[in-house]
Parts: C-alpha cells; sequence; structure tokens
C-alpha cells in the first residue's frame, strides 16, 4: 500500500483523487498605475506587456469552453470597470468572478480602516457587474493583513484564497466568525517561472514552457497521489502566452485523461467543503487568527537593550 503523506484529505465529490482549480488573477494594468501613477501614462511599452490580457482572456476562456470546464478569475475592480467587456465574456461562458482587491493594493500597507474601504468598493463593484457579491478573495500580492481575514468573515464571504499553510483547505477561525482558505503556494505561481518585469522590480530567467509544466504537473501528481488540491496562480498575460497557454492545453488534456479528477470553480471547492464539514464527514483543521497580536515579547529593539 503506498504510503499516505496527507493525513487528513478531503473527501472529494464522486470519488476524485484530487480537486483543481486553475485560477488567474486579471491584474491587467492595475499595478502600473498603483506603483507609476504620474508616469504610467508614459509607459507604453510596460503597458503593452499587460495589455496581452486582450489577446490571452478569451484565448483562455475559448480552452474552457473546448474542455467544458468552469473557473475562477480573481478580478481587481478597477480593472472589472475599465475593460468590461472581458467581464461580460467571463460571465457569458459561466465561470467565477472573484475578488482581488480594487487597484490591486496591498493590504500590508494600509490601515484597517483603510482595508476595509478597498474591500467594500471593490464588492460593490462585483455585485454591480455581475449580480453577485463576490463569494472568495485573493489578496493581493498574497498579502493578506492581521485584518483580512476577520474583514472577510464580517462579510459573509465564502472562502480566502491568499494563503499557503497546507495541501488542504483549512478553517480560519477569528473574531468574526470562520472562514475556509484554499491554499496555494509559489511554485504554482507563473511569476518566478516566467515574468520578467523591470518595471516591477522582477527579474527572473524566462523558463521554457515545458520546464514550467515539469514543476507544476509534479505538484499535480504529488496532489492526485495523495489527495490534495491543486490551484493555480496565473495571470493572462504570462500563461495566456501563445507557447505557454498552448501546453496548457495539453496539460488539461493529461489531468483530464486521469478520469478521477475533480475540475471545479473555487466556489464550488469552498461549498463543498463547507457541506463536508457541516455533515461531519470531514474534519479541518483550524487556524486561530491573528497568529500575532503585534511584536513578539522576546524580540527587544536595539535601542532598549
Ligand atoms: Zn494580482
Amino acid at each position: 500500500m503506498a504510503l499516505s503523506l496527507i493525513e487528513n484529505p478531503v473527501p472529494w465529490p464522486n470519488g476524485a483523487k484530487c480537486a483543481v482549480a486553475i485560477t488567474f488573477d486579471i491584474d491587467t494594468d492595475s499595478m502600473l498605475h498603483l506603483h507609476y501613477p504620474d508616469k504610467a501614462q508614459d509607459m507604453i511599452a510596460a503597458y503593452s506587456f499587460l495589455q496581452y490580457d486582450e489577446i490571452a482572456i478569451p484565448r483562455i476562456l475559448k480552452v474552457y469552453r473546448h474542455f467544458d470546464i468552469k473557473q475562477t478569475f480573481f478580478y481587481p475592480a478597477w480593472c472589472m470597470e475599465r475593460y468590461p467587456h472581458l467581464v461580460d465574456a467571463i460571465l457569458k461562458d459561466g465561470h467565477e468572478i472573484a475578488a482581488h482587491g480594487y487597484l490591486h493594493e496591498n493590504p500590508n500597507d494600509v490601515s484597517r480602516e483603510r482595508e476595509e474601504y478597498w474591500l467594500d468598493k471593490q464588492t460593490d463593484v462585483i455585485l454591480r457587474m455581475t449580480g453577485q457579491k463576490p463569494r472568495g478573495w485573493r489578496a493581493p500580492l498574497y498579502n493578506a493583513s492581521r485584518w483580512s481575514i476577520d474583514l472577510l468573515a464580517e462579510r459573509g464571504f465564502l472562502y480566502d484564497a491568499s494563503l499557503m499553510g497546507d495541501d488542504i483547505p483549512y478553517v480560519l477561525n477569528t473574531a468574526k466568525g470562520d472562514l475556509v482558505t484554499l491554499p496555494t503556494h509559489w511554485a504554482m505561481d507563473d511569476w518566478p517561472h516566467y515574468a520578467h518585469a523591470l518595471e516591477f522590480d522582477y527579474v527572473m530567467s524566462i523558463k521554457a514552457p515545458d520546464d514550467a509544466m515539469k514543476v507544476f504537473h509534479s505538484e499535480f501528481e504529488a496532489m492526485h497521489k495523495h489527495g490534495g488540491m491543486l490551484i493555480t496562480v496565473w495571470h493572462p498575460f504570462v500563461s495566456g502566452r501563445l507557447a505557454r497557454l498552448d501546453r496548457v492545453v495539453t496539460w488539461i488534456e493529461q489531468m483530464l485523461n486521469y478520469g478521477d479528477v475533480w475540475f471545479a470553480t473555487m466556489e464550488g471547492i469552498a461549498l463543498h467543503v463547507k457541506k463536508c464539514i457541516d455533515d461531519g464527514s470531514w474534519t479541518p483543521r483550524v487556524d486561530q487568527l491573528p497568529y500575532y497580536e503585534g511584536r513578539i515579547p522576546e524580540w527587544e529593539r536595539e535601542e532598549d537593550g
């Protein structure tokens, strides 16, 4: 018998061995305006790198239609307002749109009040443009603050998608209530494999799609073997580039051929997890938040010592 490395796998629907969500964050040029508010209008080449979303998003939707799968797009709300035709195309195909900041602002850089303001602003846009409040949220840059989960729980969000603490979902308990988090990790992000963007101080040697896919696929094989969950954090202007998405098509085919892989939206996964918790068929690990209220007492400042 194979040695199982996940102690408490989720019973996935229909006996599936693992859940897969290929999620994209549609940041487009939000970051450009955030980093260069007074210069963005002159940064035409940088804009064109991000503007590739116009090509990549319809292409990704075509791939999903081909395989008849529904997936989740995390969307800074400013990008939705700026490019509403892309939102319409995503909704027309029945995919989920989830929250990802307003202008991709970093929750670690702002006060609780300011974070609340941005969260409500993005929620309003998503409600207005999709007819539904967002069910999930991924922190821009994964930078969930010590308040983020409280704010989400308070507003009735179903899941968070910002954390990296496990291979399977876990529950975050806060003063404002509980929230399921659907974790991923850096290996499943496309920036470390492909992104070379001087403007954002991100300079990586670019991998061949086959090499990046080796990383993604070994993650998939292990998740499939041990009953985990695979969540990509990809960007249309990065992974939707021709050679990369061409390789993704082969990869999806390969995963579907296993016959026991559950492709789902993040909302679908979170709802399933909640159902398993509610009917007692699975008991999650529960983390108490915040992990720290402030500076740990053992840490002594040099000026005190
Ligand atoms: Zn992002």
